[in-house]
């Protein structure tokens, strides 16, 4: 038998990284180079810029004050130079001898006791120079770079002798400045003495530009593949039908949901609601991301496109990141719908994972037999038992706090015989067999995080995008107001104020990723100080003018039960609870108009968008409204460069777009996105903000590709295989 010879560590260190094929290999470019391809002298050293230099050891010897440490004098050039090593073994006083001449690398210091160097690389003196930049991988433990090296140029040659890096571009169609691949990968690393520095590492030599449009042409080609697959998908065409009955009943729910809405639809609603009705009435799945600032109203959009999808006769499906949004979307549409649905036997199904076993079973029931017209909850609406009977319209709320992976599930929903469509499609490029079957639902997505048009077109591979950039009237700005952590008491003054004014107030803790329980003391412990804070402000009341009932003051955290967070959310709805402190769970979608106060606590935490999602909880009704951002400063007694740009960035703007735009700057579009929404490394080498010309080559040329030279397109393809396409389609 043979047997498999277990992998050394390093090895297992590249395959940890992914670095297991001669391809992932070459395409793992450094992050940075050193030049250790001259020698220069202590003389024109600049303090702080790395030196290399050869210079001989006058003594060594380790002192202890004021720290341990290993101190070598050397000469070099006619100047002495201090070398000091913290940590060091015994055995390294070797290498110190009197007399040895060396090759140091390093950054000179010079001070009041001469120049210094720290922890310098040493070598013995005279070896011959490198030709060529010495390249800096992202490495990890236990993996040193020259292993890293080593295993990536031998991948570059295998993956050259499998002639995977041969042309996949017509040459007369490449932009003219870029290098072959080949040759691209080859100088990268192992750039030749010379090369500017700041070209391979702001990457606009044409070696990287060579990457950068392989692979936004990789991109556009898959999305361009995922579009035309699209369709060739057929979805149910929801057109309104035509009633036989003269009741009035029976006209269209639309209709009637339009009617009946408390208030007039603003224009930029009725305009996004036409740009939808008219993709649902068409039998390829609408893809349609629905972007609006928060308090925009996708709420009531997103009931009118379930109306439409219901009067075509078909199932509609509402997801909701949580629980507690869910609900709330379930108690609003069912309100508005259930009455219009009734008569016709149809209703509104509610569906999580708390839910009781014998509700969820009658639930699955009206699912499965059609009877629930729309079905509302959280990701158990995905799960596998969840069979439709003909759902013809999926719409997913906050969308950005799901997966790719849930949006595909949904997608494939649209009836339990379906085959599983996106795969059947890999294999054959670009045809499609439709002679099966195969009807997917329509998608609309909807985001309070509006994307910037060049980073959705480059990020989600097939979509339409739909923008609510009007507010309903009626709305008073949020006061923005910034307070440090030893205001806490005239902050506590201030929430008196607003309850004895009858309104009501959030109270948000920061969620500490790396620490549920502090996460949760820190709400709780606000909890106790606010409850005592305001204990028996409900009796006495200030200057005559009290309340009549007692102030209570909620908690709400994700460690809680479904039920009890309903109750309490339900409570502060109701009025019942005046305060409610609470971790981020009320982040997104929910609305009480009633409140008036937002106070976030340790708001140099939070990221910027989420911070603007927070302020969106306010501000929902006519009263003035206000937004305390209470900040505590580092250790350092200052805020980190990035927290004060964020909290400056509320005070300036209220502008969900503007916020967006800030906060991408701040972050960069990986981060920006997550990594769930842009599909991992989706770009690995473009910026698809900065490389803007080589996206627009890409673009126009992906359609050609396809249609003249499919062959080159798809080893195009295979090549970057490293994106996914699943989550392209996405
Ligand atoms: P979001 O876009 O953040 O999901 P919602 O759908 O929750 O916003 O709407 C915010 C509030 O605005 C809700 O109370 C909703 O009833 C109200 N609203 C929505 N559309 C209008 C409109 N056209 N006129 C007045 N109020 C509206
Ligand atoms: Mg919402």
């Amino acid at each position: 038998m043979a047997s498999v010879k277990p992998l050394s560590a390093p090895q297992k260190a590249l395959h940890k990284l992914g670095l297991d094929s001669p391809l992932a290999l070459a395409l793992h470019l450094p992050f940075r180079y050193e030049d250790d391809t001259q020698l220069s002298s202590l003389r024109t050293a600049q303090q702080g810029e790395p030196i290399q230099f050869e210079a001989e050891v006058l003594s060594h010897e380790v002192v202890y004050r004021p720290k341990r440490q290993l101190k070598v004098e050397v000469l070099s050039d006619g100047l002495t130079c201090t070398l000091r090593f913290f940590n060091f073994y015994p055995s390294q006083l070797k290498q110190f001898q009197v007399g040895v001449q060396l090759r140091l690398k390093g950054e000179i210091r010079g001070g009041m006791f001469g120049l210094s160097m720290m922890h310098p690389v040493v070598q013995i003196a005279g070896a011959p120079l490198p030709q060529t930049l010495t390249p800096i991988y992202a490495s990890s433990a236990g993996l040193a770079q020259s292993y890293i090296r080593k295993a990536v140029l031998s991948g570059v040659k295998k993956a050259t002798e499998l002639g995977l890096f041969e042309p996949s571009i017509p040459a007369s169609l490449e932009p003219e400045d870029l290098w072959p691949l080949k040759e691209a990968l080859q100088f990268l690393h192992m750039p030749e003495q010379g090369t500017k520095l700041h070209t391979l590492e702001d990457q606009t030599h044409p070696a990287w530009r060579r990457l950068k449009a392989e692979e936004l042409l990789a991109q556009q080609l898959s999305q361009m593949k995922a579009r035309l697959v699209r369709s060739q998908v057929k979805a149910p065409a929801l057109k309104i039908k035509a009633k036989e009955s003269k009741k009035k009943t029976s006209r269209p729910l639309v209709e009637s949901l339009r009617e009946q809405l408390p208030f007039q639809l603003t224009n930029a609603q009725t305009r996004v609601l036409q740009e939808i009705a008219s993709d649902l009435v068409l039998s390829t799945p609408m893809h349609r991301l629905l972007q609006g600032d928060v308090g925009s109203g996708k709420t009531v959009v997103a009931a009118l496109a379930a109306a439409q999808c219901i009067d075509a006769g078909w199932q509609c499906a509402l997801m909701a990141p949580t629980e507690i949004l869910a609900h709330q979307h379930f108690e609003k549409l069912s309100l508005w719908l259930e009455p219009l649905l009734g008569v016709q036997g149809l209703k509104v199904a509610w569906l999580t994972g708390s839910q009781k076993k014998k509700d969820k079973t009658q639930a699955l029931i009206d699912i499965e037999q059609g009877q629930a017209a729309l079905v509302i909850g959280t990701h158990a609406i995905i799960q596998e038992q969840v069979k439709f009977k003909h759902l013809g319209l999926a719409i997913i709320d906050e969308q950005h706090r799901f997966g790719v992976e849930q949006r595909l599930t949904l997608r494939k929903k649209s009836k339990p015989t379906n085959e599983q469509s996106g795969e059947r499609f890999e294999q054959t490029a670009v045809q499609v067999d439709s002679s099966k079957e195969a009807l997917e639902p329509h998608l609309l997505m909807m985001s309070a995080t509006p994307i910037p048009r060049t980073l959705a077109m480059s990020y989600f591979a097939d979509l339409d995008v739909s923008t609510l950039d009007e507010l309903p009237p009626g709305r008073t700005p949020v006061v923005t107001k910034l307070f440090a952590e030893h205001k806490r008491q005239e902050l506590i003054e201030r929430v008196k104020y607003q309850i004895l004014q009858g309104f009501q107030v959030y109270w948000v803790c920061p969620l500490i990723e790396e620490s549920e329980t502090m996460d949760l003391s820190n709400a709780t412990q606000t909890h106790m100080e606010l409850a005592q804070a305001l204990e028996g402000l409900g009796e006495h009341g200030a200057e005559g003018q009290g309340l009549s009932k007692d102030v209570h003051v909620g908690l709400l955290h994700s460690k809680m039960h479904e039920q009890d967070k309903k109750a309490v959310m339900q409570a502060f709805k109701e009025g019942k609870i005046q305060v409610l402190v609470s971790t981020t769970v009320i982040e997104v979608g929910v609305d009480v108009p009633n409140a008036s106060l937002m106070v976030i606590e340790h708001a140099e935490r939070f990221g910027l968008s989420q911070l603007h999602q927070l302020r969106g909880r306010v501000g929902r009704g006519s009263a003035a409204s206000t937004c305390v951002l209470l900040y505590a400063l580092g250790e350092h007694g200052r805020l980190s460069e990035t927290a004060s740009q964020r909290l400056k960035a509320m005070l300036q703007t209220q502008d969900g777009f503007e916020i967006a735009k800030r906060d991408l700057e701040i972050r960069g579009p990986g981060e920006f996105l997550g990594a769930r929404q842009s599909g991992a490394s989706l770009l690995r080498y473009a910026d698809p903000l900065l490389d803007v010309d080589l996206m627009q080559w890409a673009q126009s040329l992906a359609p050609t590709m396809w249609s003249t030279y499919p062959q080159m397109a798809l080893a195009h393809l295979a090549r970057w295989q490293t994106m996914r396409s699943e989550y392209l389609k996405a």
